[in-house]
């Protein structure tokens, strides 16, 4: 694809200087050359998007998939047969970093058998330092690398890899403003993502999530509401609020508004029927923010609320702010003014200094998640946590983290069974993955469950009968 533009100079000094004109004018120009290429091999170019980490990355990979769309790229099951491969990578754990760098051993050969094929890195591992050294050392057939602050640029950033056949790298320290109205796909027809912030100002001491996505800013609410608006007309019904740490959602606006006060107006946006949102962090989890939940009929009884680790002296040094006696408090508060509310948590073993999990235990046992995401600690140079003292040996982490589950999952699939034979609304939201007979969805607790039912109730909130149950779904049967 390399110089298929002639004057580029002349392309850059028409650019509109203001966002988001820029970044389309430069979707034109990218699709220029993708058509000039489609002509010169006679069929259409593939993108592979692949996502690695969190939810918000997967929004993240939506708005890339959105802006490759409207380039004219097309659809690639696999990374074999696409001309354009974008990882969107993710540091929170050492594993994902090591798959980034296997995978990327694989693209090498790809890009032997075809040179065209172009090769992008952008996502939360670019922003650090040692990352971009590596890439440049030792994987330098990657075309085009760019952060988690300049995720906005991708047009005008593959304009120039694809214009002047050069590596481009572009990584941004600090965050710009916030862009809106870019080309976006959804993954799901009748459920969606709305970011409402970005960034954390939390630091808790293992987490490099601040170091790489920046400082809290927050959208305006007129923004998403109007975001949510577009969205409930063209059929979704469900909306998932995303944010680090939404509870802290506001701060630095010039208008009075918190995120209590943005759920119940997104709760007044007809044809929305659910409203969820993620993640909270305990320390700011405030009594308006509770009455809200339980005010706004449209908001789900779920709460994804993390707790991490429940020893008081590891959850200082984890700089986390609460206690465990704060952290139990505020789930009997939650459970009190929001009795059918589940509970969900992220659980991490083997932080420095974590030798055993009794304090964790009984979280677990008192709280009764319902669900949870548990992981091994895992260092991340740059972090106060990756130069403590006390590292726990593998050998010690391994036996704690399987106490963690033999404790968590038997509770889980207790909860589960306490809703066999009862009726749900759930949104039908496709045929099952893994049994097409049978289409899949969630309570409003966010339980996920496979059920018998009618193809014509895809998209809809249908009244299903739990019949049983395992660990981690449940399984139904619609009610006609
Ligand atoms: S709240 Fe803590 S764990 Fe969550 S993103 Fe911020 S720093 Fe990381």
């Amino acid at each position: 694809m390399n110089d298929i533009y002639n004057n580029i100079t002349a392309v850059y000094g028409d650019a509109p200087p203001e966002e988001p004109a820029r970044q389309l004018y430069f979707i034109e120009k990218c699709r220029s050359i993708v058509e000039k290429e489609e002509k010169r091999l006679g069929r259409k170019l593939k993108k592979c998007v692949c996502t690695f980490g969190c939810q918000m990355n997967a929004h993240d990979s939506e708005k890339i998939e959105g802006m490759l769309e409207e380039m004219g790229f097309a659809d690639s099951k696999s990374e074999e047969n696409a001309d354009f491969i974008i990882y969107n990578t993710c540091c929170v754990r050492e594993n994902a970093e090591n798959k980034v760098y296997g995978n990327l051993g694989m693209l090498k050969h790809l890009k032997k058998s075809n040179p065209e094929l172009k090769i992008a890195l952008c996502g939360c591992m670019m922003q650090q330092e040692s990352v971009i050294n590596t890439i440049k050392e030792k994987y330098s057939y990657v075309d085009l690398v760019f952060g988690t602050h300049n995720l906005y640029k991708l047009p005008e950033l593959l304009f120039s890899c694809l214009s002047t056949g050069k590596n481009t790298f572009e990584i941004l320290q600090e965050h710009g403003k916030i862009v809106e109205d870019l080309p976006s796909v959804r993954h799901f027809r009748y459920k969606a993502s709305v970011n409402i912030m970005y960034g954390c100002d939390n630091f808790c001491s293992y987490c490099i999530v601040p170091y790489v996505r920046g400082r809290e800013r927050s959208r305006r609410p007129e923004d998403i509401l109007n975001e949510i608006k577009a969205l409930a007309d063209d059929g979704v019904l469900e909306v998932c609020l995303l944010g680090q740490n939404v509870n802290s959602y506001g701060k630095g606006l010039d208008c009075d508004i918190n995120f209590a006060k943005l759920l119940r107006m997104v709760n007044d946006i007809p044809k929305i029927r659910r409203i969820r949102f993620m993640t909270s962090h305990p320390k700011d989890l405030s009594d308006e923010l509770i009455f809200a939940m339980r005010d706004c009929e449209k908001v789900c009884p779920h709460i994804h609320l993390p707790f991490q680790a429940g020893n008081n002296d590891i959850l200082k040094k984890m700089n986390r702010k609460y206690t465990k006696e704060d952290y139990i408090a505020l789930t009997d508060k939650l459970k009190s003014h929001i009795p059918e509310i589940a509970i969900t948590t992220d659980i991490m073993v083997g932080f420095p200094g974590e030798y055993d999990v009794e304090d964790t235990l009984d979280i677990i046992r008192r709280v009764r998640f319902s669900g949870a995401f548990t992981f091994i600690y895992s260092k991340r140079t740059g972090t106060p946590a990756a130069v403590m003292e006390n590292q726990v040996e593998p050998a010690v982490v391994k036996k704690n983290f399987n106490r963690v589950l033999e404790t968590l999952n038997p509770i889980i699939y207790e909860i589960n069974k306490e809703k066999t034979g009862k009726t749900y609304k759930v949104l039908a939201e496709d045929y099952s993955d893994h049994d097409p007979g049978l289409l899949t969805g969630r309570l409003e607790d966010n339980t996920l469950i496979h059920f018998k039912g009618s193809g014509n109730s895809i998209g809809k909130i249908t009244n299903v009968k739990v019949t049983d149950c395992k660990t981690f779904y449940v399984l139904g049967e619609e009610e006609v």
